[in-house]
């Protein structure tokens, strides 16, 4: 449509008007009205009156935002209200990520120098199955390798270089066993060259490899911000794709949590669902998430409704909480985030057409009045009456000639008991801001990264971003539970339990 418009621009000048008669002129006069109209509300939009995030919002208060189109590019929407937005993926080039083919390699300078040597040793015989004892001579190293572990002390951190010696143990039977590095899952994607096995055999320590995800998940760094910053601060060299290596190592040891997490969400009384857009490659895809008071889990998938059934199955017994995406509709016991009600009634209040400020300014009154009575526990003679108000004012304006005054009052009607859950259910939240805040940490990340190439990214992204919420909100270190998990990943040993605080 909006193309149209912008044909019918180039092609009018002065000649087409004055060709026109009086009854074309006026036709012609009321469209461009019109168009005026949607397009000035389209410039005053920010984040109080639209799904905007804040951070599109212009620097240092009001005014308009910045106008090169940025508010508008990809997923704008913490929380997009109603249909899906069209994403343009960032631009291409032609050539593929990484080290090119033929490119010098890089290789380190001198060896890591160990400070300290720790062994292991076989436990039982291979050959005869007797348990070797602490006196079993030790014949040889089979191996030794240098590793990087990461040591907290009272003062600060450091990264000590350890070298791990696998000994060789005699048997009483005369045999020799020899202790090797322990080897985990193997991640497999289509038209890599070297798979992704996990194993304890490498440079990189549990330790040190939670460090480095608590450095690109946390706190938004790249991959080579990550390398000069080891570099820097601990004098430790680390290659971009050693690094990338641990990061994708953490996301699949932590992928089996998920399950666990997910089946804990779908127990709870309440759970808060949202979804935001996300870019793999060339992709557009949503990130979504659901979550309780104590669990959150993050899911990198496709636009089709049918995701949120896969996350969270058909029987939910608590609330969901959502915004109005269509895709929640079919669940029964729903809360639908009241905030985005109040930021499209602001902008119809702030819109040039004298109806559309009137509605706008009622619907705001009765739906902050009704959350702020509700929030002082007032009984129904105050609640019913507001509820009855604001179901007339949007029984009076669901025919208005104005499209977005009709829709607005028919989308109230139409998805009324969702809106009022929580005046009957006290412990219900009216807003989805749990999720929306949530899911900010992703926003941020896909603004920085443009979100991640390979379906085993997305997913190792969305497993960390999970493990790290969930820690996060039972109020529990997540950096050690995740040093464990991956520990015990290489070692092919199942994961424990996400623990809860004391
Ligand atoms: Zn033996």
């Amino acid at each position: 449509m909006k193309s149209k418009e912008h044909l019918d621009l180039v092609r009018l000048n002065r000649t087409v008007f004055e060709a026109l008669d009086h009854a074309q002129l006026v036709e012609l006069t009321c469209r461009l009205h019109t168009m005026a109209i949607e397009q000035s509300e389209r410039l005053s939009m920010n984040s109080t009156n639209s799904s905007r995030p804040p951070s599109s919002d212009p620097p240092f208060g009001g005014g308009r935002p910045i106008g090169d189109g940025n508010a508008l590019t990809p997923g704008t929407a913490a929380a997009p209200d109603g249909p899906p937005v069209k994403v343009s993926a960032p631009p291409a080039k032609g050539r593929k990520a990484g080290k090119q083919p033929g490119a010098k390699g890089k290789w380190r300078d001198e060896p890591l120098k160990s400070e300290r040597s720790q062994s292991f040793w076989p436990c039982v015989c291979a050959h005869c199955g007797t348990t070797f004892e602490m006196w079993d001579r030790v014949a040889r190293t089979a191996t030794a390798f240098p590793v990087l572990e990461l040591e907290r002390m009272d003062g600060g951190i450091r990264i000590a270089c350890v070298m791990h010696r696998y000994e060789v143990l005699q048997c009483a039977c005369g045999l020799e066993t020899a202790a090797v590095p322990g080897i985990g899952a193997l991640s497999f994607q289509d038209g890599r060259k070297r798979q992704l096995q996990l194993t304890e055999r490498g440079m990189v320590g549990p330790s040190v490899a939670a460090f480095i995800v608590a450095l690109s998940v946390r706190h938004h760094q790249s991959r080579r911000l990550i390398r000069e910053f080891l570099r820097t601060w601990f004098g430790v060299s680390i290659s971009v794709g050693t690094i990338d290596r641990c990061i994708r190592e953490v996301g699949v040891a932590c992928e089996p949590i998920v399950e666990d997490l997910l089946e804990e969400v779908r127990a709870a009384g309440i759970i808060h669902a949202d979804e935001t857009p996300w870019y793999q490659r060339k992709l557009g895809l949503w990130l979504w998430v659901v979550l309780s008071a104590t669990t959150a889990v993050f899911h990198i998938g496709s636009r089709r409704h049918e995701e949120i059934r896969d996350l969270l199955g058909d029987a939910i017994v608590g609330w969901l909480v959502t915004d109005g995406y269509h895709a929640y509709r079919d669940y029964e016991r729903r809360q639908r985030c009241v905030a985005h009600l109040i930021r499209k009634a602001l902008a119809l209040a702030e819109s040039l057409t004298s109806d559309g400020v009137r509605f706008g300014e009622w619907l705001l009154r009765e739906l902050r009045n009704l959350i702020h009575s509700v929030a002082e526990d007032k009984g129904h003679t105050i609640l019913n009456p507001i509820q009855a108000r604001l179901k007339r004012a949007c029984m009076l304006y669901r025919e208005h000639e104005t499209e977005k005054i009709r829709q607005l009052a028919r989308e109230i009607l139409n998805d009324w008991s969702a809106i009022v859950a929580f005046v009957t259910n006290p412990l219900l939240p009216p807003t989805n801001n749990e999720a929306e805040r949530a899911l900010r940490i992703a926003v941020i990340a896909r603004r920085l990264s443009f979100g991640t190439r390979t379906e085993e990214g997305s997913a190792a992204y969305a497993a960390s971003l999970s493990v790290v919420e969930t820690c996060r909100r039972r109020g529990v270190d997540p950096w050690a539970y995740i040093a464990d998990t991956l520990a015990r990943a290489r070692r092919g040993v199942s994961h424990l339990p996400v623990p809860v605080a004391a």
